[in-house]
């Protein structure tokens, strides 16, 4: 029987209806920006695998670090346990955070990173004695698939089916060009209306909605709005941290700053599973009490994990390395040259450029599908070509490993413009 068969007979894929998906291609190997099949078939890696993996495949200096943690402590509980690799890589984010953020809760994954920090939100307001259960979300967002993280996302898609079994959130539209006003407005009109607790957001750049993004001006306001009546903020970095917005973190850009932020995605290199939650030194108060209820009763079995925390040391000191820094800065300026070439041709609506992040929307008749017959056309021609992008309905994407070679990212780009041809 053949790998793929094997898969077919055990394997539940991920957002996948098994009845009329392409089968999955087997990989077997991957090195820098390169994945390779089982038949030895090359792809590039356009999308750093979901985001996650910036300084390239199999990336020695990590899994060196990783080895030798796993031969010294591999994993210890973290429940009345501590242990070095977490307290140095807590020191080094909070060097690199925004000053404001001061306390650091580990899970494992984006989704348990957002739900923690919308808990935390809820039960803050609890512990005080306010009656606050409302969270206020972008409309189109994503912030993972566990429930809560679910209530909070906004693409349908992905939600519907449970409509009417979630938390309170209410949707405001993204302030994007010409529509601040009428975010901020209904941001105002939503605290006035409900007892709101939170207000989660992806900073400037909502990934999984086909990277849309709006200005730095335009989230400092919308925080300010949310200071202003004490609702807590929860920058959901898990996309956007670690480089990819050309800053360490996205809201470096902005002149507020968040109560929370959500980390994962890129945090371990894209090795071992990981997340973090980011909280200010008030909101930890207000757990810090003789009264046991009033403690912060989340936890999850890898917590922690010491070999994902020396993976994510590694992956910070390979972020902070000039020559890493000079690749974001190469990446983002072989995009705006490519948007340059590209952002006249007749197939093409807009453009979009931040960091190592470049995104085209493709000029349809009516809107594209998320997982419609355009994108399907795209990615199979895309994965034909050997680059791994994954468009999201008339959007295609590029958000490469940022030692990506000028040559590889020259392919990339050849095909994502010969795609319009098809398109
Ligand atoms: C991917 C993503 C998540 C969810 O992370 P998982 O690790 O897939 O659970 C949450 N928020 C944002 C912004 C993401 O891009």
């Amino acid at each position: 029987m053949s790998l793929i068969e094997r898969d077919q007979n055990t394997i539940w894929h991920p957002y996948t209806q098994h009845k009329t998906a392409a089968l999955p291609i087997a990989i077997a190997k991957g090195e820098g920006a390169l994945l390779w099949d089982v038949n030895n078939k090359e792809f590039i890696d356009a999308i750093a695998s979901w985001w996650v993996n910036p300084y390239g495949h199999s990336n020695k200096f990590i899994a060196d670090a990783i080895y030798k943690q796993l031969t010294t402590l591999e994993h210890v509980l973290f429940g009345g346990f501590t242990h070095e690799p977490a307290i140095v890589l807590a020191e080094k984010l909070m060097e690199i955070l925004p000053k404001n953020q001061q306390k650091i809760f580990f899970s494992d994954n984006g989704s348990t990173a957002v739900e923690v920090a919308i808990k935390v939100a809820l039960q803050y307001f609890y512990n005080k004695g306010e009656k606050r259960t409302t969270i206020i979300a972008l409309e189109n967002g994503f912030h993972g698939d566990t429930f809560a993280a679910m209530a909070a996302s906004g693409i349908s898609f992905y939600t519907q089916a449970f409509q009417g079994m979630f938390i309170d959130v209410v949707r405001i539209p993204v302030p994007v060009k010409g529509q601040e006003q009428v975010s901020f407005d209904a941001l105002a009109e939503i605290i006035k209306k409900h007892n709101c607790a939170g207000f989660i957001f992806e900073p400037l750049v909502q990934g999984a909605a086909g990277m849309v993004m709006y200005e730095p001006e335009s989230l400092d306001r919308l925080i300010q709005i949310c200071r202003e009546n004490k609702v807590l903020t929860i920058a959901d970095e898990v996309m956007t941290g670690f480089g990819k917005t050309g800053k360490t973190f996205a809201c470096d850009y902005i002149y507020e700053v968040p109560d929370m932020m959500c980390l994962s995605k890129a945090l371990t290199g894209g090795t071992i599973p990981m997340a973090i939650t980011t909280f200010t030194q008030d909101i930890f108060e207000a757990f810090y009490d003789e009264d046991i209820n009033k403690a912060l009763f989340h936890g999850h079995t890898f917590t922690a994990n010491p070999t994902g925390c020396a993976a994510a040391l590694a992956s910070l000191t390979l972020l902070n390395a000039p020559e890493m820094q000079d690749n974001v800065a190469r990446v983002n300026k072989r995009h705006l040259e490519f948007q340059k070439h590209i952002e006249s041709h007749p197939k093409v609506a807009t453009t979009r450029v931040l960091g190592v992040i470049f995104a085209l929307e493709i000029v349809t008749e009516s809107s594209a599908s998320y997982y419609g017959t355009l994108r399907n056309k795209l990615y199979n021609f895309f994965i034909e070509n050997g680059i791994v992008l994954r468009p999201v309905g008339n959007i295609v994407y590029i958000l490469p490993p940022y030692i990506i070679t000028d040559e590889q990212l020259q392919k990339v780009y050849e095909v994502v413009e010969k795609a319009l041809e098809i398109a």
